[in-house]
């Protein structure tokens, strides 16, 4: 037997919280982006779930090669375009949509069209706007674009740029105003907007949104809850009490004897350690589900266990199951706890984590 750890992906959920980033975006197109495997939730089961998606969106050339074989019809966008010669040569075998960023992959998309002798599916200019990692700064976009429109073959030619700051209030003034300059002498589709922007500015949306860290069910605000967002847990990651004891006032719990009890404790051991994906820096307080009442971790997590207070749970003993998180432990307060983002805990799923998918009978109540 496995241990009794398990995620639980949930494709009602997921397929609910792309539906809420269309009713955010009316007049828009959704790329759904599923890169990193769908944020740690399986790029085929996330695929799926997205079946009311314009378009997928990824950046990893070999994941997308599996969609393409998957779904032979669907957009999709490399959302870094070609990180060599011959992902533009793929781009052009599997009609992938491009984000180019720079002038040396046009180089290479050019390269493979010559090669293909015909021209390569939409092309999407990277606008810089302010985050200085990737993109064309105004005259670089100008530049391309006469790249673009000499070719034999007209290409369509999209406009895009990733906001630094959209889950900021005002976060993406000065970003906007770099785009609009650009935006004037731009004809073709553009697309802006993630998860941030998606909710809360509807002055960049655009053609097309992309939206990710929504769709699983996260945040992407510091300090509002998915939950008043309108949006489910896509993952629950679940477990068992395996151990149970009663401590004494003044004994610790864990590596480092971080905790100390106050007063005598029940202690509990679940099957969940860093070694899954559950993070190390979690500190004691982090909320934790056990036998469906609201508890709290105690004392540092270890690579396979860690330890939660009782206390709240007479009724909990071995096999009593536990929620790490999920619809009733919002991922992003274990990761607040963690001085981190949900992003990185759904990304960090470990691969020893049997993962189930929740049929359409058992997700809709189950959380
Ligand atoms: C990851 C990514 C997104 C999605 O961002 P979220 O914050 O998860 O909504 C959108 N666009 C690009 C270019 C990305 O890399």
């Amino acid at each position: 037997m496995p241990r009794p750890i398990q995620a639980t992906i949930h494709p009602a959920a997921l397929a609910g919280n792309l539906a809420r980033a269309r009713a955010a975006a009316p007049g828009a197109s959704v790329w759904a982006v599923l890169k990193a495997d769908g944020y740690g939730h399986g790029l085929l089961r996330a695929a799926a779930a997205f079946a009311a998606a314009d378009g997928l969106a990824l950046l990893e050339f070999d994941r997308a090669a599996m969609l393409r074989e998957r779904y032979p019809t669907r957009r999709i966008l490399m959302l870094e375009g070609p990180f060599d010669p011959a992902d533009a040569r793929q781009a052009m075998r599997e009609r992938l949509d491009l984000a180019v960023h720079s002038a040396i992959q046009l180089d290479w998309i050019e390269a493979a069209a010559r090669e293909a002798g015909k021209a390569p599916a939409p092309v999407w200019l990277k606008l810089d706007s302010g985050m200085h990692r990737l993109g064309f700064d105004a005259a670089g976009i100008e530049a391309a674009r006469a790249r673009l429109e000499a070719f034999a073959d007209p290409v369509t030619v999209g406009l895009m740029s990733h906001f630094a700051n959209a889950d900021r209030p005002g976060g993406i003034e000065p970003a906007l105003d770099r785009i609009h300059a650009v935006r004037q002498a731009h004809s073709g589709p553009c697309s802006f907007a993630n998860s941030a922007a998606v909710l809360a500015s509807p002055v960049a949306h655009g053609d097309w949104v992309r939206p990710g860290i929504m769709l699983y069910g996260g945040s992407p605000f510091d300090g509002r809850s998915a939950a008043s967002l309108g949006l489910r847990a896509g993952m629950t990651l679940a477990s068992e009490l395996i151990a149970v004891r009663r401590i004494d006032a003044g004994e610790s719990v864990g590596y480092g004897s971080t905790f100390t009890a106050p007063v005598s404790m029940r202690i509990g051991t679940v099957a969940c350690g860093y070694a899954d994906g559950y993070p190390r820096h979690a500190s004691t307080g982090t909320p934790v589900m056990v036998g469906g009442i609201r508890t709290r971790l105690v004392g540092r997590v270890s690579m396979d266990m860690l330890c939660v207070d009782l206390e709240p749970v007479p009724h909990a003993g071995i096999g009593t199951p536990v929620e790490l998180w999920g619809d009733r432990v919002p991922i992003d307060e274990v990761a607040g706890a963690a001085g981190t983002i949900g992003y990185e805990l759904m990304c960090a799923l470990a691969p020893r984590v049997p993962v189930r998918v929740a049929g359409p009978a058992d997700d809709p109540g189950e959380g």
